[in-house]
């Protein structure tokens, strides 16, 4: 038995250790037990008095295994505390199954270790785990746990008690001997036991605790020790400078325990450095590095973000970074970075991030999640790169691309893009699906299955050649069937097939452009068709007809062209239709010609024509210009018609009549020559007027018809006279109001129905052909009597015109003449309406004649008309002499 072994204490002894375990069970409250080396209980804290439930006053002195009615005598336990008392070495967390009276066996741990005490004897230390958890617990608690926690649990603690306030070695466990090199130091102040922490501050400290009561704790504070002769050494303690007290409550000591935690600092200091070293070479990586813990909180960035950005590491750390990053893309970053973390995935994300200069630069941020030797995620590790220019070309060639879809796109021109060999569509504007009558499903899709009835047309082994030769293919008004609305239909379409090469140059697809010429080509179609007609036209019509440009060169001619001249059309082209004209009318046709190129206006006249026998034919020629729909000429189409048999029979006709007249002439002379003689005659034989015979009246009729069968036959032959440019004039001075006058009377003497009334301002003389001014008189005076059946009024007026001209006016108040006829009427054998031919006799020359009279006096004749109202024609003569 360990007690029977144990030698008997003094009583003095006795005392001494009680008062000493009593001191440093006091304070604890932990249950413990200080026991003697006779394994007798010496000292026990109120934790175990109270939670193994013994007397308090019957503990001291008894042995440990009679405590409780033997509840601690346990083999394991006994020797347990054999083992500590022989090897004076502690022994930590022995379990024992111990009996309780009322809540039965619980297991319960247990630490012993060795004491030194003041006495020499050894002494243990016995601590139970704890019977009740620590929640709230004071700074005091703290420290009174770790004590008893070392003083338990880790053999390292150095523990030893200091007596008064002078700091005698009462104590010190074998650590603590063991820190200062086994020196001897029991009953020495720590002055004098170890005088090289003199000058270490912590005389001073133990001092403070001493006086002030309140105990110290020190964190790896460092400490020089003396480890043999002149040698020190430099350790790291975690201490706690404890007061003790009396039983008065008197400090009187301090109990320290130290922990000697030299080699943790330093390898905590060489996990510094070389954490610090890694910083360093972080921070000279070109790039910027960035790591987060596992709540995303940046908790280090490299120097490089800092000099890039100018942020600050307060500003920085946590999410502060993304302050520098730009308003728009920060919600975005956020999130990602965020999500990153949360799934603990690798996160990418390119954004813009400001750097000191405050731009804006396009950076691409990767980061990966790190994870620690035991796979526990740690957070994430990323670097930041400055990826602006690149970007910048990216955006470039995107913004390129996507412009250059967009052209494609709003393009009217229908335009394709095909790539691979099965023509797969790749691209497909709206205009080129309208093209084709689709719609946008086709896109992806293969050429073939677009656009199946393709099949049979060439046009798909059009592009493959394209694509195996790299050539493009022009498609000019190619004809192209297409389904559209569920009907085959054909178009006309200029296109081509262009190859498409990648940056290598090979081939890759090939670009369609198209435009629709359907209409264009129609119309050409049509207008070839209707040219053909025209030719056929021209052919078939009896006259010659001739097509020139608008500038007038020859384009085509008619058979009848080329039979007439004997020429094939092009040698008729180069000399050209005029080439054929006769001299006499050709000067005046090329002015009247230029004239019409000029103006558009179209040009009708007589000309001869040289046939292939040399003879010249007249021919009526009229060229007529088509014109656009702007009024500009488009080309001249001249139609000459032959005429020279018209001619020939006109001019046998005027022949002949000339002929008539002037038999006419001869004997109607001589028989008016004995009316006159006759009607003298009469005169002076009054009987014969008594005779009552009707002589007279058959005789004035007879001279009447004979006046006007002469003037029918004067004019007759002024006619021709004026065909061949032979009629004379034979100029007289004359007074004009005389011939009026004399004129009139003469009308009067054959008219009886009309009155004709004679005004006259002025009096004037003209130097003029007598005869022939009185021949338009009576034409005038005649026809207004002629063409007014239904009124009696004819007026004369003679005007001053002006200075020097006279007019002659002569007004009716018949049927009139419509404007369209003013011309007209001046013209040869022209006469107003036909049925009018029935009423009022005529052969329609009185006004041509008179207007050639008056023409070759440089006089005028003007006409003032309405039909219905009556007529006013005047002529306006030169005076020699004017009187009013
Ligand atoms: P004619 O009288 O013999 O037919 P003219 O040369 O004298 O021939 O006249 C030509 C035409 O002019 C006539 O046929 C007639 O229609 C028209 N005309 C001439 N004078 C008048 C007039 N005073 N009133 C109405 N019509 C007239």
């Amino acid at each position: 038995m360990v007690e029977s072994n144990a030698d008997k204490l003094s009583r003095k002894e006795e005392i001494t250790l009680v008062k000493y375990a009593s001191q440093l069970t006091q304070t604890i409250r932990e249950p413990l037990l200080i026991l003697d080396d006779n394994l007798c209980i010496i000292g026990a804290t109120a934790n175990f008095i109270s939670g193994f439930k013994v007397d308090d006053t019957l503990i001291n002195g008894i042995s440990i295994f009679k405590l409780n009615k033997e509840q601690l005598n346990l083999p394991d336990f006994r020797e347990v505390l054999k083992k500590v008392l022989d090897t004076e070495q502690a022994v930590n967390k022995k379990t024992l199954s111990v009996k309780f009276p009322q809540k039965g066996r619980k297991e319960i741990s247990v630490n012993v270790s060795p004491l030194w005490s003041p006495v020499d004897r050894k002494l243990l230390l016995v601590s139970f785990k704890k019977l009740k958890g620590i929640n709230k617990i004071s700074k005091q608690e703290i420290v009174f746990n770790r004590i008893f926690e070392n003083i338990l649990s880790k053999a390292p603690a150095a523990i030893c008690a200091l007596r008064g306030p002078k700091h005698v070695f009462e104590l010190a466990n074998e650590n603590y001997m063991k820190l200062l090199g086994h020196r001897d130091i029991i009953g020495k102040t720590v002055k004098e036991a170890v005088p090289e922490v003199n000058n270490q501050g912590f005389i001073e400290l133990l001092d403070k605790v001493y006086e002030t009561g309140e105990p110290h704790i020190g964190n790896e504070t460092q400490i020089r020790l003396k480890v043999g002769e002149n040698e020190f050494k430099n350790s790291f303690l975690n201490f706690v400078y404890q007061p003790t007290r009396n039983h008065k409550g008197k400090i009187d000591g301090i109990f320290a325990h130290v922990i000697d935690v030299t080699e943790q600092v330093e390898a905590r200091k060489a996990l510094e450095n070389s954490e610090q070293r890694l910083r360093e070479v972080i921070d000279a990586v070109p790039a910027i590095i960035w790591i987060t813990n596992t709540k995303a909180q940046t908790v280090y960035l490299n120097k490089n973000w800092y000099s890039y950005t100018g942020q600050d590491r307060d500003a920085a750390e946590g999410m502060g970074w993304l302050d520098a990053t730009h308003p728009e893309d920060r919600k975005q970053t956020e999130f990602a970075f965020l999500e990153g973390h949360n799934q603990k995935k690798a996160y990418s994300m390119s954004f813009r991030l400001r750097n000191k200069k405050g731009e804006y630069r396009w950076v691409l941020d990767k980061g990966s999640p790190k994870f620690d030797a035991n796979g526990n995620y740690e957070g994430m590790i990323g670097t930041v790169v400055d990826v602006h220019e690149e970007r910048n070309k990216e955006n470039l060639v995107r913004e390129k691309d996507h412009r250059l879809q967009g052209i494609v796109k709003e393009a009217t021109v229908a335009t394709a893009i095909y790539t691979g060999r099965d023509m797969h569509i790749e691209l497909a504007n709206d205009a080129m699906i309208e093209l084709w009558g689709k719609d946008k499903s086709v896109i992806g899709t293969p050429l073939h299955e677009a656009l199946p009835e393709l099949d049979g047309q060439p046009f798909l082994d059009l592009l493959r050649n394209v694509l195996d030769t790299g050539e493009i293919y022009w498609g000019k008004e190619d004809k192209v069937d297409l389904m559209i609305d569920g009907k085959m239909q054909t178009g006309y379409y200029n296109f081509t097939y262009k190859p498409l090469r990648d940056k290598k140059g090979d081939i890759y697809g090939i670009l369609n452009m198209a435009i629709d010429v359907t209409d264009s080509v129609t119309s050409k179609m049509l207008l070839k068709e209707s040219e053909f007609h025209f030719r056929q036209m021209a052919d078939l019509m009896p006259g010659m007809v001739s097509k020139t440009n608008e500038k007038g060169s020859d384009i085509y001619f008619n058979k009848n062209w080329l039979d007439f001249t004997g020429k094939g059309i092009t040698d008729l082209k180069d000399i050209g239709w005029v080439h054929y004209i006769h001299p006499d009318e050709k000067d005046n046709f090329l002015k009247a010609w230029e004239d019409c190129l000029g103006t558009g206006c179209n040009l009708e006249m007589q000309l001869r024509l040289k046939n292939k026998e040399g003879k010249y034919i007249w021919h009526l020629s009229r060229c007529e210009a088509v014109k656009e729909d702007d009024g500009s000429v488009k080309m001249w189409i001249a139609v000459n018609t032959e005429i020279d048999k018209i001619k020939e029979e006109e001019k046998r006709k005027e022949e002949f009549l000339k002929m008539v007249s002037h038999e006419l002439k001869t004997p109607v002379t001589s028989i008016k020559g004995y009316v006159q003689l006759l009607l003298s005659l009469i005169k002076k034989q009054k009987e014969l007027e008594a005779s009552k015979l009707p002589l007279k009246p058959s005789l004035e009729r007879i001279n009447h018809q004979v006046t006007r069968l002469t003037r029918l036959i004067s004019e007759i032959l002024d006619l021709s006279r004026i065909r061949e440019n032979q009629l004379e004039l034979k100029k007289e001075g004359f007074n004009l109001n005389e011939l009026v006058k004399e004129t009139i009377q003469d009308i009067n003497y054959t008219n009886t129905q009309h009155k004709i009334s004679l005004e006259s301002d002025v009096q004037c003389h003209v130097l003029a052909d007598r005869d022939r001014i009185g021949q338009v008189i009576i034409n005038f005076v005649m026809n207004a009597i002629k063409y007014s059946p239904g009124s009696e009024d004819v007026n004369v007026k003679i005007t001053q015109e002006d200075e020097h001209r006279v007019r002659v006016c002569v007004k009716d108040f018949g049927i009139g003449i419509g404007q369209e006829n003013y011309k007209k009427i001046f013209k040869r054998f022209y006469r107003v309406g036909v049925k009018s031919e029935e009423t009022y006799s005529g052969f329609g020359i009185g006004l041509y004649l008179a207007n050639e009279i008056i023409e070759r006096h440089n006089g005028e004749i003007q006409l003032k008309s309405e039909l219905g109202e009556g007529s006013e024609f005047s002529f306006i003569l030169n005076t020699t002499q004017v009187t009013s």
